[in-house]
């Protein structure tokens, strides 16, 4: 198992890009045993359609079914609670999960209504479900998305759904980064498979989706988190539960160490972005671009306009695969294909925070 590494693919397929991913990191060789109880835990924090970057896609939780049935693994159940002031069960009817439970006969529980569990969590006692308690193995599916009051939410934050409301209200209470950052000793999350495909912009109860056709997947979730910053522009130090985590032994944030593995790039061209993603975009002079690109350099100019800095942008933006083997003396650049440019950005796609700080050496 390759602690240090992230697996990670682009495209429109996701179940079998979930299936590509799991294959790579030869998940079925870290399940301890074939009877292991397998805990498949989405993001299903309101009951809004994936589509509106708030939850995860019901295609990537059949995908990991599939595959860990395929290697002969049945022991197999869903579990999430949705926020407070929401019903599980409606999010799990309007998100495809009643439907998905149906359709495969894995069962879905709701932790809203489960019994829970005081734990030692680093020396801050937490109430943990007890049905997340009593799983061999756990694979967590996130949205990699923005959030008001954190900044960031990813794998981390998502083992919220596996406490009580009670709870849920009391980590707000206490400022959400350490009782987060303490949880990851509470629940152990042994592989995490991000659903990137539009995690919304700033929002964790979404309607900015930012299209990204992204799946990637790691054993460490901290450094999960560590490098879902970097792709929407913001450094480890702007999510403090990470270094929390991270203190206490829950992973790595080392990005110094990271191996990314891409097993397919991104070559889906961004069909319809849309609402303030589709404003930040006005700056951005477009042909033939890929969804991941686009969404890196929203993600970016967000950050730029948070900043204050947006108005010192004031030459032309460029993305795309249409940009391929054309100079150009004045414009920016973002991502390989536009490496005839005078002044241009690699990666393909590059991460937000790296387009960041390309821009930001570029303004006016
Ligand atoms: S660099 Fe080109 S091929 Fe790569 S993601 Fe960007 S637009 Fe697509």
């Amino acid at each position: 198992m390759k602690k240090n590494t992230i697996w990670s693919i682009y495209g429109g397929d996701w179940k079998g890009m979930t299936k590509a991913v799991l294959e790579a990191a030869d998940v079925k060789s870290a399940i301890p045993k074939k009877d292991a109880r397998v805990g498949i835990k989405p993001n299903l924090v309101l009951a809004l359609a994936a589509c509106n970057g708030a939850t995860t896609h019901p295609e990537i939780a059949e995908g990991i079914i599939e595959y860990l049935r395929e290697h002969g693994f049945e022991n197999l159940c869903m579990l999430e609670g949705a926020w407070v002031g929401a019903r599980t069960k409606d999010a799990a009817d309007v998100c495809g999960y009643t439907d998905l439970s149906k359709k495969t006969g894995v069962e879905f529980i709701d932790t809203q209504p489960d019994t829970a569990t005081a734990v030692d969590c680093g020396g801050m006692e937490l109430k943990i479900c007890d049905s997340a308690l009593a799983l061999d193995y756990m694979i967590n599916v996130p949205v990699m998305k923005g959030h008001c009051q954190t900044r960031l939410t990813c794998a981390l934050k998502n083992m919220k759904g596996l406490i009580p409301n009670s709870e849920k209200r009391r980590y707000h209470a206490m400022g959400l980064h350490k009782p987060i950052g303490h949880l990851a000793l509470g629940i152990k999350q042994n592989f995490v498979l991000v659903d990137a495909v539009c995690g919304d912009l700033d929002y964790e109860e979404g309607g900015s989706p930012v299209q990204r056709d992204q799946v990637f997947g790691t054993y460490d979730p901290v450094l999960c988190d560590a490098y879902a910053c970097t792709q929407l522009g913001y450094t480890v130090s702007d999510v403090p539960y990470i270094g929390i985590a991270e203190t206490l032994g829950a992973g790595s944030a080392d990005l110094s160490r990271l191996e990314e593995i891409v097993l397919a790039q991104p070559e889906k061209p961004m069909l319809k972005p849309q609402h303030r993603v589709d404003r930040l975009l006005s700056h951005v002079r477009q042909k033939d671009a890929c969804s991941a690109c686009c969404a890196n350099t929203a993600y970016a100019l967000l950050r730029l306009q948070e900043a204050g800095k947006l108005n010192r942008l004031t030459v032309p933006v460029c993305i795309g695969q249409g940009y391929r083997e054309q100079a150009d003396e004045s414009a920016l650049g973002i991502g390989r294909c536009t490496a005839g440019f005078r002044r241009s950005v690699p990666g393909c796609p590059p991460p937000a925070g790296v387009i960041l700080r390309f821009l930001e050496e570029n303004l006016r």
